[in-house]
């Protein structure tokens, strides 16, 4: 399936630099970035560099590297912040939205990391 990826999106935007962000790792091929809107007191979003539109382009297009690159980036963010499940009670919860019925905003690959207090359902309404 060819993918329609937009280059004006908003995060290609901040890959380019043309657009601030609070960012709180960045890789050879990822970067990660405080969202704009939490929804919990940690939420991160890593994107890959590369033009992905969303998880399906990205495992069918990338390289090897930047797949690696892009998994490693997720781990160093819940490194960073501490996050990793243990006897303390943290823990996290990643997403990834795809597609209209995923309800993807914005259409540049990202995995939501929220954590910082204990998530409620899986899927709202
Ligand atoms: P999604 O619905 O999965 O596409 O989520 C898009 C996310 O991007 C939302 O959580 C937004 O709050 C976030 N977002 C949009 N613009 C920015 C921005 N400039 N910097 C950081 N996060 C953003």
């Amino acid at each position: 399936m060819p993918y329609d990826y937009d280059p004006e999106n908003i995060f290609a935007k901040i890959v380019r630099g043309e657009i601030p962000n609070d960012t709180v790792l960045e890789t050879a091929h990822s970067l990660a970035f405080n969202d704009i809107g939490p929804q919990a007191p940690v939420h991160v979003l890593v994107i890959p560099k590369g033009p992905y539109v969303n998880w399906d382009h990205f495992v069918a297009a990338a390289s090897a590297d930047e797949v690696l690159d892009f998994a490693r980036a997720i781990h160093g963010v819940v490194e960073a912040k501490g996050l990793e499940p243990g006897a303390d009670g943290q823990g996290y919860r990643l997403i990834m939205n795809a597609g209209e019925a995923g309800v993807q905003e914005v259409q540049h690959l990202h995995v939501h990391i929220l954590s910082g207090k204990t998530m409620g359902r899986m899927v709202c309404d």
